[in-house]
């Protein structure tokens, strides 16, 4: 579904990314994890358009994205959840969702698809009415992920979504990725936790300082004497 092949970007003399080769086949959860400024949040941006790879190759779907616009990758089923949960704040939950929804053709599935999602995230039902900008962080959390859900995406890519949220907020946060994978949305999940990412994911990509340094099953990954003393506190 989606195949990156020696990813290099840079940010004047910065190289975030220095040839990250990777791939997701459909019905996958990937994970990536990586300390504070390992490159993660620029390979999803990069994938998403956000900013252009100084060399290598994006093909998602067959297609190569090296020349499509950002409002194209997202027409075509590839949807990027940024980090920092920037929903409308002044909006409505309601508005917010509707505004989501923008970029789609088929309007007449709108409504029904708006209902779908607030199925899937019962309190964004309950809190309609309320500005964006008042909900908890977890729920903000999962207003952005409705609105990425309502563009229906086909590979959605995670940012940190559990970042700054209480435990027992996190753990209902990486359920609704599970979820969301078994009602057939492929998943790229960028996260700090590596723990509770590692226990969702098929596969992991472990990301150093601009370079995949480790990859395998997800099980392997968390059981990495490295990577348990790197990353699981071990
Ligand atoms: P974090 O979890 O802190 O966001 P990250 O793994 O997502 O970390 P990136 O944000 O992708 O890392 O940053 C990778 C590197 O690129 C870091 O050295 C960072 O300082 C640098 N960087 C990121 N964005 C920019 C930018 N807009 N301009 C210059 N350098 C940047």
């Amino acid at each position: 579904m989606l195949d990156v092949s020696n990813l290099s970007v840079r940010y004047g003399a910065i190289e975030a990314l220095k040839g990250v080769t990777l791939n997701v086949t459909p019905g996958e959860i990937v994970t990536i994890i990586g300390a504070n400024g390992a490159g993660k949040s620029t390979l999803l941006r990069a994938l998403s358009g956000l900013i252009r790879p100084a060399a290598g190759r994006i093909r998602f779907e067959g297609a190569d994205l090296a020349a499509v616009p950002a409002h194209t990758i997202v027409r075509n089923g590839l949807v990027h959840v940024p980090e920092g949960r920037m929903a409308l704040a002044k909006l409505s939950v309601l508005e917010n969702l509707l505004a989501a929804t923008g970029i789609r053709r088929d309007k007449s599935e709108i409504a029904a698809d708006v209902d779908r999602v607030m199925g899937r995230f019962p309190i964004l039902r309950e809190r309609a009415k309320q500005l964006a900008g008042t909900l908890s962080g977890g729920q903000q959390q999962m207003l952005v992920m409705a609105r990425a859900l309502l563009a229906r995406p086909r590979l959605l890519l995670l940012d940190e979504p559990s970042l700054g949220l209480a435990p027992v907020i996190s753990q209902q946060i990486f359920e609704l990725v599970s979820e969301i994978r078994r009602e057939g949305v492929t998943v790229l999940l960028i996260e700090q936790n590596a723990k509770r990412a590692l226990a969702i994911a098929d596969r992991a990509y472990v990301l150093e300082l601009g370079r995949i340094a480790l990859t395998g099953a997800a099980a392997a990954v968390a059981s990495d004497p490295r990577v348990i003393q790197a990353y699981l506190g071990g």
